[in-house]
């Protein structure tokens, strides 16, 4: 009774506040997001509705922030500049209007708080979650994330969030230009929201190089803060531009990027584009035919990848995964199946993957789902990249 309360209510004032229109800004930096989604969103085409419990999911995030900075407050760290706007880089995009940052309206409802400060033409502008002071009398710019459980331990286990320190750094050389003292690192917190564990990166950005070393903390079992793991991140913000100039690319020439991921991804799962992105792609698959060439660049990757021995296995998934889009997106292009290469010979097979919706299952019949979950099961033939070492 109350469960579809509500989620109904927190369904419609989502529904009601909207969506805010595409534009450059620090939360939708970095290279981990769908490319093609952020192009649908830039073409303003409508996004499907997010639904009342991932709306509470939302807002629940939001009040971990809120606990997390009470309890820091509780502490000799002092928090300040709570959502504090910051013009944090120039970037010459159409979608960058001189504006001031005001409150957005709908309804005579407030649906977007603004701080109120001038936004020049071409700035990406941001507003960051916390300022720390910290008991030397320095500041860390702090961010705050909380995420589900399987991320948390993702993140653990040393899957950087690049996207996230992205967003980090830009607010940190916003901040270095608007405040007259030192930062002293930019602290990306997360918290896991099923048993409150955390975890610490402290973020060392260098607004000269474009460079930042990220270092991770987690508690020990005697409480103590204790190293994690250490990246060292380049290009940081240069390859954010460059992935905002891509889309406002895109979006000028009302084209779409390739797909970036499987459909059985979760990215495409909870993907709120998904029903445009894939109407077409079996009739494009079916237009593939031939024995391609691969360029040299794209061979030498291969070499690279197959050669290679890494002991960190998630570095060397996300390698492969790279060079598999690298090579599906050239072998798209060119409209082939097969290519011989470094040693390879290399095809575009394809698969069938099932997922099953149950709410096509109506609700008399899903009690006996196995019966019903075959006839609820759709079928979709999927491209993936194949390797096959020839023989010398
Ligand atoms: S459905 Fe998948 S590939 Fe398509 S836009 Fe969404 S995330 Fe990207």
């Amino acid at each position: 009774m109350l469960i579809e309360i509500i989620d109904k209510i927190a369904e419609d004032e989502l529904r009601e506040r909207g969506d805010l229109r595409y534009k450059p800004r620090p939360s939708n930096a970095g290279t981990e997001k769908c490319i093609r989604a952020q192009v649908y969103a830039g073409l303003d085409f409508d996004a499907k509705p997010l639904g009342g419990r991932f709306a509470q999911v939302l807002d629940d995030s939001s009040w971990h922030e809120e606990l997390s900075l009470d309890w820091i407050s509780k502490s000799v760290y002092k928090v300040h500049s709570r959502q504090l706007g910051i013009n944090c880089i120039k970037f010459n995009s159409p979608l960058l209007k001189e504006r001031f940052c005001e409150d957005i309206k709908k309804d005579g409802k407030i649906v977007f708080k603004g701080c109120g400060i001038y936004v020049p033409a071409g700035t990406v502008h941001g507003h960051i979650d916390a300022l720390i002071t910290c008991p030397d009398g320095s500041e860390i710019l702090f961010e705050h994330k909380a995420v589900s459980h399987g991320v948390f331990e993702r993140l653990g286990n040393g899957d950087l969030p690049t996207d996230y320190v992205t967003q980090c750094c830009l607010y940190y050389k916003g901040l270095t230009e608007l405040l007259d003292k030192n930062l002293k690192f930019a602290m990306l917190f997360v918290k896991n929201k099923n048993n409150a564990r955390k975890i610490e990166y402290h973020i060392y950005y260098n607004c000269d190089t474009d460079s930042a070393t990220v270092e991770l903390y987690k508690k020990s079992d005697e409480g103590k803060l204790i190293p994690g793991g250490t990246w060292d991140m380049k290009n940081i913000i240069q390859n954010a531009l460059f992935r905002w100039g891509e889309i406002d690319k895109y979006v000028a020439a009302k084209t779409l990027p390739r797909r970036r991921f499987d459909v059985d991804d979760w990215q495409c799962s909870y993907c709120r584009y998904g029903n445009y992105c894939w109407t077409e792609y079996q009739k494009e698959i079916k237009g593939r035919k031939d024995l391609i060439e691969l360029a040299p660049e794209t061979v030498t990757e291969i070499i690279r990848l197959k050669n290679s021995v890494s002991k960190n296995r998630i570095e060397l998934e996300k390698e492969e995964a790279k060079i598999q889009l690298l090579i599906l997106d050239e072998m798209v292009e060119k409209g082939g199946t097969k290519a011989i290469a470094a040693g390879y010979e290399i095809n575009l097979v394809q698969f069938e993957s099932r997922h099953c919706d149950k709410k096509l299952i109506p609700a008399e019949i899903l009690e006996k789902y196995n019966t019903a979950s075959e006839l609820a099961t759709t079928k979709t033939i999927v491209e993936k990249v194949t390797f096959k070492k020839i023989k010398e």
